[in-house]
């Protein structure tokens, strides 16, 4: 019922604030800088964080920073400037976003007890454990977004996932404090898909920060209602410009179901990018 009530309020305050036409604007900006910024900070304040503080808390205050950075980007250079949050929207994204830490830590908790329990057992941790930061990270990336990218398409076609998933999907706007609007159970789901597949192939603590640093930072940057685009970049990795269509009304538009990186829509024929500022009408589509 909060989740309604704030998107009622949403709707409210986007007709208080008139018949914005935003896409015009939007086509004009080049690029989108703030999502180049964070890209460009993620190795240096990323390295800082790890050196300063334990690999949990490192990955918290990036998170923080990434959420506060593109909130105020969002003031200054709107996609959409009938797309701010509500007081009370951001209240209970809020409330989510310690909903998804709960469930993050209890999971990773688990998973982390599991593992010291197999390593009692004298097995291999796996062979990922090994490899150098510089492959073990994108490894990581890409396939920690594997089961949540298969999860997620499956959320959009079976009815028992879309009920866990389609809160994400019930604001008519998109920015970046609704990108932590996600259900716990949904939440959980891609916690232990990704956190199972990094587990079986033994991926190592500090390759697993980095990309979990950089998972964060894309989900956020994805949602921002920030103008610009990341131009032929978007091929290799998340932008705000394909997944804008995945929140689209329109089912045939609503694809993209990758949000780190667009490799596995790319494999599985979900991907979708036309040229142009993207669908005007974002929300539930049943
Ligand atoms: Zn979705």
């Amino acid at each position: 019922m909060d989740c309604e009530r704030s998107v009622a309020a949403d709707t409210a305050l986007k007709q208080s604030q008139g018949n914005a036409t935003p896409n015009a604007a939007a086509a004009q900006e080049p690029w989108n800088l703030p999502h180049l910024m964070a890209l460009a900070l993620w190795l240096p304040v990323g390295t800082w964080l790890l050196h300063h503080s334990a690999t949990n808390t490192a990955t918290a205050i990036w998170l923080l920073m990434c959420l506060i950075g593109f909130a105020l980007a969002e003031r200054t250079r709107p996609y959409r400037a009938d797309w701010h949050p509500s007081v009370h929207s951001m209240g209970s994204d809020a409330a989510l976003l310690l909903a998804a830490a709960l469930v993050d830590g209890v999971l990773k908790h688990g998973g982390l007890l599991l593992a010291q329990w197999i390593a009692t057992q004298g097995q291999s941790p796996g062979w990922a454990s090994d490899w150098p930061l510089l492959v073990a990270v994108p490894a990581a990336v890409l396939v920690g977004e594997l089961g949540p990218y298969a999860l997620h398409r499956w959320a959009h076609i079976h009815p028992l996932g879309w009920r866990w998933h389609r809160l994400h999907h019930t604001p008519e706007q998109i920015n970046t404090s609704n990108s932590v609007r996600v259900h716990p159970v949904n939440m959980a789901w891609n916690v232990a898909s990704r956190g199972l597949l990094w587990w079986c192939l033994g991926f190592g603590t500090e390759a697993l920060a980095w990309a979990t640093m950089f998972m964060l930072m894309q989900s956020v940057a994805v949602h921002a209602n920030v103008r610009g685009h990341l131009g032929p970049l978007a091929w290799l990795i998340g932008s705000a410009e394909a997944h804008r269509w995945h929140h689209s009304t329109r089912p045939h538009e609503a694809l993209n179901y990758g949000t780190a990186v667009p490799l596995w829509d790319q494999v599985f024929g979900t991907w979708h990018l036309p040229k142009g500022p993207g669908s005007d009408a974002v929300g539930r589509y049943r």
